[in-house]
């Protein structure tokens, strides 16, 4: 029959049970009635724990303890109940000696993170576990026995050791990786950043003393900007891709930031060099597009005309009203519509010529002033046509000696005196030739509706029509005379205020007295 006491630990789990109906006769306990009371105390005590305890007993340690520490035993239980601790662990007997030594001498014990290397399942494994032996003292002045208590920390060492690996691994990535990292704690604080990373903070000369520092701190311009933004939405546990300039640097980088454990990892490429292509390669599909309805447009105005100027003339034969006079209007019409034609085309051709490169320029040396004098006279009539007075030629100096393709030249004055009439809005327009230090100048002024401000270069690129431009033309006059300055050694350039006027001059290097002929 069970003992009363041991009875009343049958409600606390499976070891209550086995504690009250166990026959303790036939053990080394003996009878129950004879224990000292004391370790009843202790067994309900450790029954009613839920962390794992053992009792170890008297001289050979026999073992009782609680349902929390049946998963230590593992395959031991239930062969250990009331065993010897040496005989259900023999694994661990070398190492145990000395510390159930020590508690029976009554000394308390205390481990963190043991390991051992135990039989509790199909194989020898390595377990962790953080645990106590303390001496039981049911008799004044001895020691009966050791109460062990213990958590198994397998799990946690393992999940740990895995975590830290896992980070060793990523780190050693990172370290070897071309793409530049950082991450940062919570207060955005840079806590690594990795050699890519410092490389590319070297070639944009940078501070590398990153690590420490706050990103604000770093990179003040982003408050306020995606970069901010971004970063505050990763904060909120967001995964954020995005392309953005940082000012400052002028570059463009594509940056992935990403919530990690305490803080935020991010990745972040420099993209300048693909960017600008990028855009560049924008620019130009949209110049294309913009150019080929303008072209469309430019083209199909003569041809309008032409069609109808056609059409009133068959009417005219038909009806039989065609005189002399009429006929001459027609082919004067006819020769304007197609010259205008000729000159689209051409343009077109030229601009074409002009970006692969194949200039065939036939230089001589020239005198410049000679030449404009010549083109101007020659474009004379469009002035009149136009209702704008001729120009005069303002002379400043002696030698205006250049070397220079005659035709090529007489294209870029006549596209600069149609400029002048185009967008003159009919004010008189002024032609100066100067003699400077090393070069000689040709401005032609006019009194028009200006360049808009911010468009003095860009009115010089293919296809570009300023955003005021009036009336027709494909935005390639300029493009070609920039071109044809650039292939003679000189340049041209706008100045201009918005409703004022513009003066366009062109410089080419002066020969020297005795030069001409080399
Ligand atoms: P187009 O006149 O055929 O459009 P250009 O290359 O000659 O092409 O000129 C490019 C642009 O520059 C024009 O569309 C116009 O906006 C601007 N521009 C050129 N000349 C003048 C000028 N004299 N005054 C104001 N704007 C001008």
């Amino acid at each position: 029959m069970a003992h009363p006491l041991l009875e009343e630990f049958e409600q606390t789990g499976e070891m209550g049970i086995l504690m009250s109906t166990h026959d303790w006769s036939k053990t080394p306990f003996g009878d129950p009635s004879t224990w000292p009371e004391g370790l009843f105390s202790l067994i309900g005590v450790m029954l009613e724990n839920k962390i794992a305890m053992c009792i170890l007993w008297g001289p050979d340690f026999l073992q009782l303890y609680n349902d929390a520490y049946v998963p230590i035993l593992g395959n031991k239980h239930p062969a250990a109940f009331a065993q010897p601790m040496y005989v259900s662990w023999p694994e661990v007997a070398e190492s145990a000696r000395s510390i159930t030594d020590d508690v029976l001498k009554g000394k308390s014990v205390h481990f963190r993170n043991k390991k051992y290397t135990v039989n509790v399942g199909a194989h020898p494994e390595e377990h962790f576990y953080t645990y106590s032996c303390v001496p039981i003292r049911v008799r004044p002045g001895a020691v009966s026995g050791v109460l062990m208590t213990s958590i198994e920390v397998t799990q946690e060492i393992v999940r740990e050791g895995a975590l830290k690996e896992s980070e060793r691994i990523f780190r050693a990535y990172q370290e070897q990786s071309p793409l530049p990292f950082l991450s940062m704690n919570k207060d955005l604080v840079v806590d690594y950043i990795n050699p890519a990373g410092i490389r590319h903070m070297v070639v944009t000369g940078q501070t590398v003393e990153v690590v420490g520092k706050s990103f604000f701190e770093l990179w003040p311009a982003t408050r306020g900007t995606i970069f901010e933004e971004s970063t505050m939405r990763a904060m909120k546990g967001e995964v954020v891709e995005y392309e953005a300039r940082y000012e400052p640097l002028d570059r463009w980088f594509r940056i992935l930031v990403y919530p990690q454990l305490d803080g935020l990892g991010v990745y972040y490429q420099d993209i300048s060099v693909n960017k600008e292509l990028q855009l560049s390669l924008e620019h130009a599909v949209r110049a294309r597009d913009q150019f080929l309805s303008l072209a469309s447009h430019e083209l199909n105005t003569p041809l309008t005309s032409l069609k109808l100027n056609t059409q009133m003339m068959e009417r005219s034969l038909e009806s039989g009203k065609l005189d002399h006079d009429r006929l001459k209007k027609f082919f004067q019409q006819t020769e304007f519509h197609i010259s205008r034609l000729g000159q689209l085309v051409g343009d077109m051709m030229d601009s074409s010529r002009v970006r692969e490169g194949r200039f065939n320029l036939k230089l001589e040396t020239l005198d410049l002033s000679q030449l404009v004098a010549d083109s101007l006279e020659r474009y004379a009539p469009q002035f009149i046509v136009s209702g704008v007075r001729a120009p005069v030629i303002n002379r400043k100096g002696k030698n205006f000696q250049i070397k220079g393709d005659r035709e090529r030249l007489d294209q870029v004055m006549c596209n600069l005196f149609s400029n002048a009439i185009k967008y003159g809005k009919g004010n008189p327009v002024s032609v100066t030739i100067e003699e400077e230090a090393q070069e000689v100048r040709v401005s032609v002024k006019d009194q028009g509706i200006g360049v808009p401000p911010g468009e003095e270069d860009s009115i010089f690129e293919q296809y570009h029509r300023s955003s005021s431009a009036v009336g027709e033309g494909l935005g390639l006059g300029l493009y070609i005379a920039r071109e044809i300055l650039r292939a003679l050694g000189g340049r041209i350039s706008v100045e201009s205020e918005q409703e004022k006027g513009s003066t366009f001059s062109l410089w080419l290097p002066k020969v020297l007295v005795g030069q001409s002929d080399k």
